[in-house]
């Protein structure tokens, strides 16, 4: 289940620019800041995999690296930047939806989401929307290691009061779902391991 080997490919501005859907492929997506880059550079044990989808609003960018010459992993551009205009979020959705709905290859979408805070109205959002849309979906909790004194949850309990709000969209069939953090390298295992079982199927 190693990462030996990742390559980048191509930034794409439109789904069917994208390469050759060919092989397996994972797309990653989360809300900025969510912790997206540093799981992935600890998933493939690299301080700087060049992540150009970084830039809020700019970059919008689907972003394809080889990983072991056999599959790909797909860097997409984040959603709820707190700044982004309601235009700027409208091409986001019609943008990653085009790329949802017609990509063959795509054996799961990894939707990241912040353990260390409430469930948040566009995770939620998301979640449903690719639920409803029957789109495979492992969801990673991230940054599991925080943890939150006095009144804050701790990580556990959001992800518990997350699964608890989607429920009624995966009556039979729950996601997966994987704890996280890229400080400890918890998880990342795990993750690891998943995706190569699913590539495998
Ligand atoms: P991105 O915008 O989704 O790519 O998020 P980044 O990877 O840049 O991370 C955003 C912020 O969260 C940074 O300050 C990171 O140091 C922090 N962060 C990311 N992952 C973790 C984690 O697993 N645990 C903790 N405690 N902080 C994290």
């Amino acid at each position: 289940a190693k990462i030996k080997q990742v390559e980048f490919v191509k930034s794409s501005g439109r789904a069917k620019d994208c390469p050759k859907d060919d092989r397996p492929e994972f797309a990653i997506l989360g809300r900025s800041n969510v912790g997206k880059s540093s799981l992935i550079n600890s998933l493939v044990r690299k301080k700087e995999v060049a992540l150009t989808s970084k830039k809020p609003g700019k970059t919008q960018l689907i972003n394809h690296f080889l990983v072991n010459k056999s599959w790909y992993m797909v860097d997409l551009p984040g959603y709820g930047f707190a700044k982004a205009s309601e235009a700027a979020r409208m091409d986001w959705s019609s943008f990653t939806k085009g790329y949802f709905l017609n990509r063959n290859t795509l054996v799961a979408v990894l939707l990241l989401v912040d353990a260390s805070v409430p469930p948040q109205k566009i995770d939620l959002d998301c979640a449903n929307w690719l639920g409803r849309n029957n789109i495979p979906l492992t969801f990673v909790f991230t940054k599991c290691d925080k943890m939150k004194g006095g009144k804050g949850k701790r990580p556990d309990e959001n992800v518990r009061d997350f699964q608890e709000l989607i429920r009624e969209n995966y009556e039979q069939h729950f996601p997966p779902w994987i704890m996280t953090s890229s400080v400890s390298g918890f998880g990342r295992d795990e993750l690891l391991l998943h995706m190569s079982q699913l590539r495998n199927y």
